[in-house]
């Protein structure tokens, strides 16, 4: 059981350590997003704009840009955010040096050091400024990934109406305790199956007028999932993975798990987020 090791990452800052949560993590990036946010105060989708546009930048080009004062701005936080996360991505350098030729033409693959603490921030930032369109959306569902489940059994889970549903088989299982709390805060559960994600919104908002989305994934598919639902008009808000281990990453799915203290932060009303 965790703490878990990941391919790149894991939010556990000591994956050795018997008695840790990843509570650490969530309030490292909660502070740096504070600290963002003094700058940005009013004016949040700007600034999400602005993370989102520095991902996607190569470096060179970072550098020759690097004199206007909002790249100063930047330069500054992945300076802090370099700082203050890369002792949950001590794997990245090693994975990306070994890759094969194949899985560098994999994007989610080939997701470097810096790329990953920005979408840790841009994570955050997603489920300060959606968070409140999302609570009060009359519909609201939640992907959570295959990974997650018990291991050590077979899943019953069986296709539903939007995606897979779990059906309770085991009292530890990570889909079944996040899917109880879900539900009880209105959220339906579903297990995410289907590789079209892009269809898959769409054809939830074609059901329903007023519809939210909370995503469970590892970091770079959690943050480009919120883009994809921000660009189809679905608020999103998510946790991301305490490690990355699927099959996709490792070759071969191992168990994983997430935070259900922070996921009961964000989706209960009473949250001492901001
Ligand atoms: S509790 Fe649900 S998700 Fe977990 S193994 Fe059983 S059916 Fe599958």
């Amino acid at each position: 059981m965790p703490p878990f090791e990941g391919k790149t990452y894991s939010l556990y800052s000591d994956s050795h350590s018997t008695t840790e949560t990843t509570d650490e993590y969530f309030n490292t990036i909660k502070r740096l997003a504070d600290l963002c946010l003094q700058k940005y105060a009013g004016n949040e989708k700007n600034l999400l704009a602005q993370l989102q546009k520095e991902s996607k930048k190569k470096k060179l080009i970072g550098k020759l840009l690097a004199k206007s004062e909002d790249n100063a701005f930047f330069n500054r936080i992945k300076k802090t955010l370099k700082t203050s996360l890369s002792i949950y991505t001590k794997e990245v350098k090693n994975h990306l040096k070994h890759m094969s030729i194949f899985e560098r033409f994999d994007s989610t693959l080939r997701t470097t050091e810096e790329q990953y603490h920005l979408y840790m921030l841009e994570i955050e930032l997603v489920n300060r400024i959606y968070k409140h369109a999302f609570k009060s959306c009359t519909y609201k569902f939640a992907l959570l990934p295959h990974c997650l489940r018990d291991f050590r059994l077979t899943c019953l889970s069986a296709p539903g109406d939007i995606e897979h549903t779990c059906k309770g088989c085991t009292k530890e299982c990570y889909i079944h305790l996040a899917g109880k709390l879900l539900k009880k805060y209105n959220i339906d559960p579903y297990i995410s199956v289907r590789m079209d994600q892009d269809k898959l919104l769409k054809e939830v908002k074609a059901k329903h007028q007023s519809v939210g989305v909370l995503g469970i994934a590892c970091i770079p598919e959690l943050a480009r999932g919120m883009r994809l639902s921000i660009r189809l008009g679905i608020p999103p808000i998510g946790i991301p993975l305490d490690a990355n281990r699927c099959a996709r990453w490792m070759g071969k799915a191992y168990e994983n798990s997430i935070n259900l203290k922070a996921l009961e932060e964000l989706i209960s009303q009473e949250s001492s987020r901001k």
